[in-house]
């Protein structure tokens, strides 16, 4: 049988540049997988349902949170966000490793339900930086632009929650941080399974 994966979160302000992270490191990391999540945000340009989101109804939501179906989902910025259990467990029990790029509120529910747990804090070099992403990629209006600022200054206060805290300065310096980090992480369980 195959030993089982272990489950990695990573928090990031929105527009701290995550999904660059997790697509280099699936790169250099091998048996890394990523966890799709549901939302009922709407779909942004380009984006495909069931690759980048499974893109659900507020109803469906709410009948999945009842049928106990998440992992942990939370409230952000006006939309529902959640990661489906069943596929999860499906690729840590086939030696997986699972990333789980989550905001604050949800790592904390994976915390406290799986303690084993690898909890990542992304942070942004500052929050100029950040604004200046967020306009630069023109996928919001400057409303939610606002309200994802505001979101990023609540986040970056609970960072030291998490277990590392990790500064998206470079991508591939910080790359090679997390890639460090999950394995240290990797073999530090296994010493105490042993
Ligand atoms: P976006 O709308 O920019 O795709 O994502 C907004 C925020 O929701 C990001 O911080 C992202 O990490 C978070 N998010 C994405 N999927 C999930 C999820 O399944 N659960 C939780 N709690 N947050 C999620």
């Amino acid at each position: 049988m195959a030993e089982s994966g272990v489950l990695i979160v990573v928090s990031a302000p929105s527009g701290c540049g995550k999904s660059t992270i997790i697509h280099r490191l699936m790169q250099v990391r091998e048996k890394l997988c990523f966890s799709r999540s549901a939302t009922t945000r709407a779909p942004r340009e380009g984006e495909q349902d069931g690759v980048d989101y499974f893109f659900v109804s507020r109803d469906t939501f709410q009948s999945m949170i009842r049928a106990g179906e998440f992992l942990e989902y939370a409230e952000y910025v006006g939309n529902y966000y959640g990661t489906p259990k069943f596929a999860v467990d499906e690729r840590l029990e086939a030696g997986c490793d699972v990333y789980l790029d989550i905001e604050v509120q949800g790592a904390m529910q994976v915390k406290r339900q799986r303690p084993e747990t690898l909890l990542i804090f992304l942070m942004p070099p500052s929050m100029q930086e950040l604004e200046r992403r967020l306009v630069g990629r023109g996928q919001d209006d400057m409303d939610t632009i606002h309200r994802r600022l505001h979101e990023a200054e609540r986040e970056c206060a609970m960072r030291d929650a998490f277990d590392y805290v990790v500064v998206n300065d470079d991508v591939e310096r910080a790359v090679a941080e997390i890639n460090e980090l999950i394995s240290a992480h990797k073999r530090r369980l296994t010493q105490s399974n042993a």
